[in-house]
């Protein structure tokens, strides 16, 4: 493991593990609660007050410190989803008119809430390629509220040079948001490269169980976090005490599950990589990908999530694959204990490029299992496309 994931463990084991929050206990308490009893009439309307469940209890003060951890974060906020912590800081800094800037690589339902919520405020979402790098500042217009980046993109794992997009950014007093789940808020440190909010979907690596959703705000700026606070009272948004509380449970372990999930992430894709049915494998880790290089410079380490373009196979082949697994399951998300895949090109969407990938695309999680497992079950599951494909073919063809 490398120094500064080892570190982060130390300061991840300790983080948030106040007296005022644990009672004495190690970890914090989960308190249930919509109201709050004050002592006296005059505290109901305190400024500041602590007067209602909705604001969080102490379980979120805890999770809260402990996530601003990863990030050197001033500002956190935890919401009930990952795709919230997505639309939160959108909203926040939307108005009607609006332009925003957003990659043409995000995750799915990130575009559907552009066009299908924000369109109704008459704001205009315009896409960008993900290597558009400074060619961003001919997209700026007087009107533009927020660039909105993800890197790696959804599915297909392109890598944007980051400081750049948001050097000229900043320089415009365009605030950036990443979508930093893959990396887990710990490979990646877009604040330090000149972002200004940094979100995540804490239901992936941090949980780390899949039996939690939430999400996970996190900025140095104090005047975005404001605004955003607004957003979230004005909207009512709230998470549960238990929530928090397994939230902040999956992060204690975080650091030690990440190391694992990449180091059987990269012996998986490397493995792939020399099976003839596969063409490629979007993994930007690999010395073989394009995008390598930024990868290297921005990023610290590897998540265990990455696409596996195959040699064109008809979808039977490629059903037949993924029937046959059994450490593998057949499920969306990632970053739990438990290795998963699927099939991705229905979920494929562009605006201004195109995805052209010369085969069926699939994405695996690569879970803790044993890799060695992982490649038997994967093996079997291309000794069942290949059946697959001999039983669909007619007789004599060869
Ligand atoms: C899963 C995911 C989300 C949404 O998170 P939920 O907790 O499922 O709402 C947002 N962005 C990315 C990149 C994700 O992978």
């Amino acid at each position: 493991m490398s120094d500064d994931l080892q570190r982060l463990g130390t300061r991840l084991a300790h983080a948030g593990r106040d007296r005022r929050f644990t009672g004495g206990g190690v970890n914090p308490q989960v308190q249930r609660v919509s109201t709050v009893l004050v002592e006296k009439a005059a505290d109901l309307y305190a400024p500041g007050a602590w007067t209602y469940g909705r604001h969080g209890a102490g379980t979120h003060e805890a999770l809260k410190l402990a996530l601003r951890e990863i990030e050197d974060a001033s500002w956190c906020a935890v919401v009930s989803s990952g795709l919230l912590a997505c639309t939160v800081p959108v909203l926040a800094l939307a108005s009607p008119n609006a332009h925003m800037l957003v990659t043409d690589a995000v995750y799915g339902p990130t575009r559907r809430f552009c066009s299908r919520m924000l369109s109704r405020w008459n704001c205009e979402v315009e896409y960008f390629t993900p290597d558009i790098g400074p060619g961003i500042q001919d997209l700026l217009r007087p009107e533009t509220v927020l660039v909105f980046l993800e890197s790696p993109g959804s599915m297909t794992f392109e890598i944007s040079d980051t400081p750049a997009i948001a050097a000229v950014a900043r320089a415009a007093g365009v605030p950036t948001i990443m979508d930093n789940t893959w990396a887990a808020g710990v490979f990646h440190r877009p604040l330090d490269l000149g972002v200004d909010i940094s979100v995540q979907s804490t239901s992936k690596y941090v949980g780390g169980c899949a039996d939690l959703l939430s999400g996970a705000i996190v900025t140095r700026n104090a005047g975005l976090g404001a605004r955003m606070m607004e957003t979230i009272a004005d909207l009512g948004l709230s998470v549960t005490a238990d929530d928090a509380y397994l939230v902040l449970r999956g992060l204690r372990s975080l650091t030690t599950r990440l190391d694992r999930h990449q180091a059987s992430g990269f012996e998986i894709a490397r493995w792939l990589a020399g099976r003839p049915e596969v063409r490629r494998v979007l993994h930007p880790g690999l010395e073989t990908s394009p995008h390598h290089a930024i990868w290297k410079r921005d990023f610290t380490g590897a998540a265990g999530l990455f696409g596996v373009v195959l040699n064109p196979v008809p979808r039977e082949g490629v059903h037949a694959f993924l029937n046959a697994l059994k450490l593998f399951g057949l499920g969306f998300s990632y970053g739990g204990f438990e290795s998963l895949a699927i099939h991705c090109d229905p979920q494929l969407q562009r605006t201004v490029g195109t995805v052209d990938l010369g085969g069926p695309l699939l994405r695996l999680s690569i879970g803790l299992e044993d890799p060695v497992d992982l490649r038997a079950d994967l093996a079997a599951g291309f000794a069942a496309m290949a059946a697959a494909g001999e039983i669909g073919s007619p007789p004599g063809s060869t």
